[in-house]
C-alpha cells in the first residue's frame, strides 16, 4: 500500500455493522482509501465500538443503537441487527444533514460506504442524494447462495427437513444441503425477511466486494450478471494494508508469538474454532482438548472469553488435561491473527471459516481444518476442502476424528498437498491486487461520483 498522497479527495464516511468480522474488512477499506487521499469518517455503534487509537487518521462518529445490554447478549443477531437498522436511522440522518450544511466550509462529502446489512445508511444517503456504495463482507459464493435460499423459502420449493443432507443442493452446486448458509436464528421467515433486503434491489451506486476474482470468478460473473451496479472484487482488504494495523475488538495477547518463536518449524495447528461470535459446549471443549492432546502436535488455541457455554473462559476444560499437554499447547482469549498465520512455527489452521479467516489463512498459505457452524461459514468450509481443495473438513467434534485430522494436515503427504495448493493461491492473489483493482475502485470514486454530485 503506498503512503498517503498529499491530495484530499474529500471526505468519506463509513457505516460498519458492529461485529469483530464485519469491523475489520470496513476499517481496511477506510485504511487503503485514507491512503489514496481520501478522509476517513467511521459512524458506529456504541456496542462494540472500534477503537480509535488504532485509526488515528479517521474520525470516529459513535451514534445510539437504542439495544439493551440484554438483547446485544442473548437476543439473536438476526433480530439486533433489524432492530439496528430502525433504531440508527434518525440518529444517522441528523448526523449527515450537519455533515451536508458544514460542506461548504469543510469538505467534499464524496460517498457513504455501508455494510450491507447497515442498509439504513444506504436509505438515509439516497433520501439526501448522496453517493452510496455497499461493502459485501461475505463470499460471492455466501451471497449466490443466500439469494437463492431467499427464493427457496418464499416459494417453499426445496425442502429443507434434514439440512444436514450430503445431497447436492438444485441449482447451488457444489453446494449440498448441510452447506447452506442458514443462520443461528430458527426463525426462517425473519431470516428470509432480512437476507431479502440485503439482497434485493438496493439504491447504492456500486458494491464493493471482500474477495478476490481470481477465487470466485464464475460466481462474481454470474452476480454481475444480475446486477445492475457494477462490483468490484478488490479484496482480500486484509492483503492491501499494513500487519500492525488491528481493529479487534479484544486486547490481542502476544505472549502466544514468543511461545510460536519457541516452536519448530510448520508444526503448530493454530485453533481459532470459534471466531468472534459461535460458542461451544462444555463437551465439544472436550472433545477439541482431548482430541488435540491425542494428536502429539503443538497447538496455539484461541478460547474467546465467554465462548464456552456456561463459563467465563476456560474454567471447563477437562481435568488433566493442561497438565498431560504441558508446553505443547498454548491457550489465549484472543490472537493477533495474521501474525499468528504468517509465523512460520504453523502448519495448520483449525477454523470455524469465517470469510476473515478463511482469507487470513490462504493470503498467508496455509491449510485448513474447517468445522464450520452457521451462516456463511458452511459455504466456505465447502470451498476451502471440496472446490480449492486446500482443507479437511471435520465432520464430527469427536475426539478420536480431531486427533486423526490434526495428524493427516500436519504429517502427511496430504497436508503437504494442500499446503503446496494454497500457497499457489496466495501467489495468483497477489499478483490479482497487483493487477490494481483497487484503483479501478479510486478512479471510480474520484470521477464518477464527482459527475453524479455535479
Ligand atoms: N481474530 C483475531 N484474533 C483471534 C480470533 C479472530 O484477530 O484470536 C480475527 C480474525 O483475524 C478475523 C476476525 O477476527 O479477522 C473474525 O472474522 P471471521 O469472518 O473469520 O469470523 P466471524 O467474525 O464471523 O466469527
Amino acid at each position: 500500500m503506498g503512503k498517503q498522497t498529499e491530495k484530499c479527495f474529500g471526505l468519506v464516511v463509513l457505516v460498519p455493522c458492529p461485529y469483530q468480522g464485519h469491523i475489520n474488512p470496513m476499517l481496511q477499506l477506510g485504511t487503503v482509501l485514507h491512503s489514496f487521499g481520501f478522509s476517513i469518517t467511521v459512524v458506529h455503534t456504541i456496542f462494540n465500538s472500534p477503537d480509535p487509537k488504532n485509526h488515528p487518521h479517521f474520525i470516529f462518529v459513535p451514534i445510539s443503537h437504542g439495544l439493551s445490554d440484554q438483547d446485544i447478549a442473548y437476543g439473536q443477531i438476526v433480530d439486533n441487527i433489524v432492530e439496528m437498522n430502525y433504531n440508527c436511522k434518525e440518529n444517522f440522518r441528523h448526523f449527515l444533514e450537519k455533515l451536508v450544511m458544514n460542506e461548504a466550509h469543510g469538505e467534499k462529502i464524496r460517498c457513504i460506504i455501508s455494510d450491507e446489512l447497515m442498509f439504513y445508511a444506504e436509505a438515509v444517503a439516497v433520501d439526501l442524494n448522496l453517493p452510496s456504495i455497499i461493502l459485501r463482507t461475505t463470499s460471492a459464493a455466501t451471497s449466490y447462495a443466500r439469494c437463492a435460499l431467499v427464493r427457496f423459502i418464499t416459494q417453499s420449493s426445496v425442502l429443507f427437513e434434514g439440512s444436514d443432507s450430503h445431497d447436492l443442493v438444485p441449482e447451488l452446486h457444489p453446494l449440498r444441503f448441510k452447506d447452506l448458509p442458514f443462520s443461528l436464528s430458527k426463525d426462517f421467515g425473519k431470516f428470509a425477511e432480512l437476507m431479502g433486503t440485503v439482497y434485493g434491489k438496493r439504491s447504492s451506486s456500486a458494491i464493493i466486494w471482500n474477495t478476490s476474482k481470481c477465487l470466485e470468478e464464475l460466481t462474481l460473473e454470474k452476480i454481475q450478471q444480475q446486477s445492475h451496479v457494477p462490483i468490484f472484487p478488490i479484496g482480500p482488504l486484509h492483503m492491501i494494508v499494513p500487519f500492525n494495523i488491528s481493529s479487534s475488538l479484544i486486547t490481542e495477547d502476544r505472549t502466544c508469538i514468543s511461545w510460536l518463536d519457541k516452536q519448530p518449524h510448520r508444526s503448530v495447528i493454530y485453533v481459532s474454532s470459534s471466531g468472534s461470535i459461535a460458542a461451544l459446549t462444555e463437551k465439544e471443549v472436550a472433545e477439541i482438548a482431548w482430541g488435540l492432546a491425542n494428536s502429539n502436535q503443538s497447538f496455539l488455541w484461541v478460547v474467546r472469553p465467554g465462548s464456552v457455554c456456561g463459563s467465563d473462559w476456560i474454567e471447563l476444560l477437562p481435568k488433566g488435561f493442561q497438565d498431560s499437554v504441558g508446553d505443547k499447547g498454548c491457550i489465549v482469549r484472543w490472537a493477533s491473527q495474521r501474525e499468528v498465520l504468517a509465523h512460520p512455527a504453523v502448519g495448520g489452521f483449525w477454523s470455524h471459516c469465517g470469510w476473515n479467516s478463511t482469507l487470513e489463512s490462504i493470503g498467508e498459505g496455509v491449510p485448513m481444518l474447517c468445522k464450520p457452524s452457521f451462516g456463511d461459514q458452511r459455504v466456505n468450509a465447502r470451498y476451502v476442502s471440496y472446490v480449492w481443495r486446500v482443507g479437511l473438513e471435520l465432520e464430527e467434534l469427536e475426539r478420536g476424528e480431531i486427533e486423526r485430522a490434526v495428524r493427516r494436515l500436519i504429517l502427511e503427504n496430504e497436508g503437504n498437498e494442500m499446503r503446496e495448493r494454497v500457497k499457489e493461491m496466495k501467489k495468483e492473489i497477489e499478483d490479482t491486487i497487483q493487477q490494481g483493482a483497487f484503483n479501478l475502485l479510486a478512479l471510480e470514486m474520484e470521477t464518477n461520483f464527482q459527475i453524479m454530485m455535479g
